[in-house]
């Protein structure tokens, strides 16, 4: 009874709340789902349901844009004519339902399709069903989403499924919306300006399967994710339409056995809607918390957090990269290692006779002495990690002949709906001028994983090397293989990841212990797998540190790319300075960096800051970046991604971890200037978990720990940030 009139004045808020006069003109009453603050309306169409409002009850906010779009939309395909047609959620179904559940969520059904894009009467006599779940989450003001999509019949096949999509409406001028490309962006005035975000998940470029949209100044947004445990094949969308003032956000999943009669879609995992009363910051704890408890990636961590990671690998804080013969690269490396005083990561490009990205997977014989190098470097605190391939076979791999990609690969390349190889061609060429044609190995194949396990092993073993790098993985995305005889199932789903799963879990048994691998990028699937995420692309203006937010502690996080031009002292150091505070491991750089006086200086403050800290980035997470208040000047530079990729920063720049289970943090902070910058920092010490009225605060430099004070919980001070400079505050119980 009390529910019943809760649920009506509800109604009544939301009725009013309401700017578009045709959400109550239908005959049909609304369907209404309230959670916490956050209350949904679904109101059945002449042939479908649309979702036609999503408030914020406690600000008093409409999310959704006027226009909204529909929640579902789905591709067949015609198993014989090929022919694709769509359906939407809002029209064209002979039969519709919403029922209420007593736990207070929806059941919506849509069934027997009668009207499809393009072709009007394509699906007439299909059987189709679709159900939604919708499943209020009260403690979190959310809903968890799940949908099934069944019997298209023996003529069709779901293709793709596009669920959920919202239209978002404007929150005000402080609108951002945050997307996962790379480390994580927000796009400051979203829906005002045209902007656009779309890619494959997983890859370097969609890490993780969360975005949101929100007010920070209004203490109002979206939450918006797919936690999906498997991490499956899907796209992701973030785009403006600044007209009409929204933002769109949607997953679309390729299915499944796409292309295969009467098929079946269920969603992996749920979808998530949250209210968001904070920033990118909390949208990424939501959405560790979950990683945390059902991601199938997710990794074991101890006290001292991937015990199954050397702990040699967990404290590495420098890297350098170069390559060729070990008569050119030992004597730089050498020398970097004694400059720098703390041991070394080397990323060994080209140790190997065949050229690079040319005749893989063949990469024995070694070039002349590599393996007395490599035993050379490792004595003097180097850890050498040579690259490979995790997923190219050359087609003409043995120069310009065909040696065994058609007589052993072919069976266990990747194939396109026709059958056909799928091939990928970048800068290396034949000897003839020709592209090197580099096909795309399906890593469910015993065949691929072998070959993988054992050129790694042979390094370890043969080599001695103490890592290494197994290209691509978490920066390519899953190819949709339609190969049969590979035994998954054709193009869409998650056989990808597992394929690596399978790949990785026997490689890392039969390494030898104190070994690792890494790979590059950052797509999250593959976390448990490698021990070190090459985080070399992320070079974006408008970053923040959510993939850190979300994984610090679980990957080691290392690799940025260093470049020329003539601003590339001022473009490393505010690289070196954003992988401090991120909590990455600093380079890589060649050796010879070094021998630049200035950089020299510049390095050795924060390589030296972030050995002193080390145990924050591996054993703890990362807490939430101050903000520094005043007058703080941006640094602008060419870092090179490609030519003329201008990067602007604050030129200070700030970062926060914390040991939970110690009760400490750290405040990281560099000014990447040349000049020095005075602002104001204020610190809470209880929100980085540190207990007590009064904090104990050590001034932490490359040089060690310096001055020290105490202070009230909450305190703030003035102060001035020298050029060039790096240090942290770390703060615990006095
Ligand atoms: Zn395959």
């Amino acid at each position: 009874m009390r529910l019943l009139a809760r649920l009506f004045v509800l109604s009544f808020v939301l009725i009013a709340a309401r700017t578009r006069a045709d959400a109550v003109a239908t005959a049909n009453a609304p369907a209404n789902l309230t959670a916490g603050d956050l209350a949904m309306v679904l109101q059945k169409t002449d042939g479908g349901v649309a979702l036609t409002s999503l408030v914020d009850t406690a600000a008093k906010q409409e999310l959704l844009a006027a226009k909204p779009l529909p929640l579902v939309e789905l591709t067949l395909r015609n198993v014989k004519s090929k022919e694709e047609v769509r359906l939407t959620a809002d029209d064209g179904w002979g039969e519709v339902d919403i029922q209420n559940d007593p736990a207070g969520g929806l059941t919506i059904r849509w069934a027997r399709p009668n009207w499809a894009r393009p072709k009007k009467d394509a699906l007439a006599g299909c059987a189709l069903r679709v159900t939604a779940r919708a499943i209020p989450e009260p403690e979190k003001s959310g809903i968890r989403w799940t949908l099934a999509v069944d019997s298209p019949g023996d003529q069709w096949s779901v293709w793709r499924v596009v669920f959920p999509q919202v239209a978002l409406g404007d929150l005000g001028p402080g609108t951002e919306v945050l997307f996962p490309r790379g480390s994580g962006e927000v796009k400051r005035g979203a829906s005002r300006e045209a902007f656009r975000f779309e890619g494959p998940y997983p890859g370097g470029w969609v890490g993780m399967q969360f975005m949101a949209c929100y007010a920070p100044d209004r203490k109002t947004g979206l939450y918006f994710a797919m936690h999906d445990p498997w991490g499956s094949t899907k796209d992701l969308l973030a785009a403006s339409q600044p007209a009409e003032h929204a933002t769109t956000l949607r997953f679309d999943h390729p299915t499944e056995d796409m292309g295969k009669a009467n098929n079946r879609f269920s969603l992996p995992g749920e979808a998530v809607w949250r209210l968001l009363r904070g920033d990118w910051f909390d949208a990424s704890v939501m959405y560790r918390d979950w990683a945390r408890a059902h991601a199938k990636w997710y990794p074991r961590l101890g006290a001292d957090g991937r015990e199954d990671t050397p702990q040699w690998m967990r404290e590495l804080s420098v890297w350098v990269m170069t390559g060729g013969p070990p008569e050119e690269v030992v004597p730089d490396v050498e020398h970097f290692a004694k400059e720098i005083g703390v041991p070394v990561g080397l990323h060994w490009y080209n140790w190997h006779e065949i050229p690079f990205d040319n005749d893989y997977p063949h990469y024995f014989p070694t070039k002349q002495g590599f393996a007395e190098a490599v035993r050379k470097l490792q004595g003097a605190g180097v850890f050498v990690m040579p690259y490979i391939n995790g997923r190219l076979w050359d087609t003409r791999d043995k120069g310009a002949e065909d040696f065994e990609f058609t007589s052993v690969a072919r069976p266990a390349v990747t194939k396109d709906a026709d059958g056909k190889p799928i091939v990928e061609t970048y800068g290396s060429t034949e000897g003839d001028g020709s592209k090197v044609a580099l096909g795309v190995m399906c890593p469910a194949t015993e065949l691929w994983r072998n070959k993988v396990q054992g050129t790694v092993l042979r390094l370890m073993n043969e080599c001695g090397v103490k890592g290494v790098y197994i290209d691509q993985v978490a920066a390519a995305t899953p190819v949709l293989c339609f190969d049969a005889t590979h035994g998954h199932p054709l193009g869409g789903g998650h056989w990808w990841n597992e394929g690596y799963w399978t790949l990785m879990d026997s490689l890392r048994a039969a390494m030898p212990k104190d070994h690792m691998l890494t790979t590059e990028c950052n797509a999250e699937p593959f976390i448990k797998g490698f021990d070190g995420y090459l985080t070399w692309h992320w070079q974006y203006d408008d970053q923040v540190p959510a993939f850190p937010a979300v994984y610090g502690g679980a990957i080691q996080m290392f690799g940025c790319a260093y470049r020329e031009g003539e601003t590339k002292d001022l473009a490393l150091r505010m690289k070196a300075g954003q992988q401090l505070v991120y909590g990455e491991q600093i380079g890589w750089f060649h050796p010879n960096v070094i021998k630049d006086e200035a950089n020299a200086a510049y390095l050795h403050q924060v390589v030296g800051l972030r050995w002193r800290l080390r145990r924050y980035f591996f054993a703890g997470e990362m807490a939430r970046p101050p903000k520094l208040q005043g007058e703080i000047p941006q640094v602008r530079a060419d870092w090179q991604w490609t030519p003329n990729w201008w990067v602007q920063n604050e030129a200070v720049l700030a970062g926060a971890w914390r040991l939970p289970a110690e009760n400490r943090a750290v405040v990281l902070l560099t000014n990447t200037s040349d000049k020095p910058v005075t602002a104001k920092l204020a610190v809470d010490a209880g929100s980085y978990g540190v207990p007590g009225a009064e904090v104990r605060v050590t001034r932490i430099t490359a040089e060690g720990p310096g001055e020290t004070f105490t202070a009230p919980r909450v305190f703030e001070r003035e102060l001035t940030f020298a050029p060039g400079s790096a240090w942290a505050w770390e703060l615990t119980a006095p």
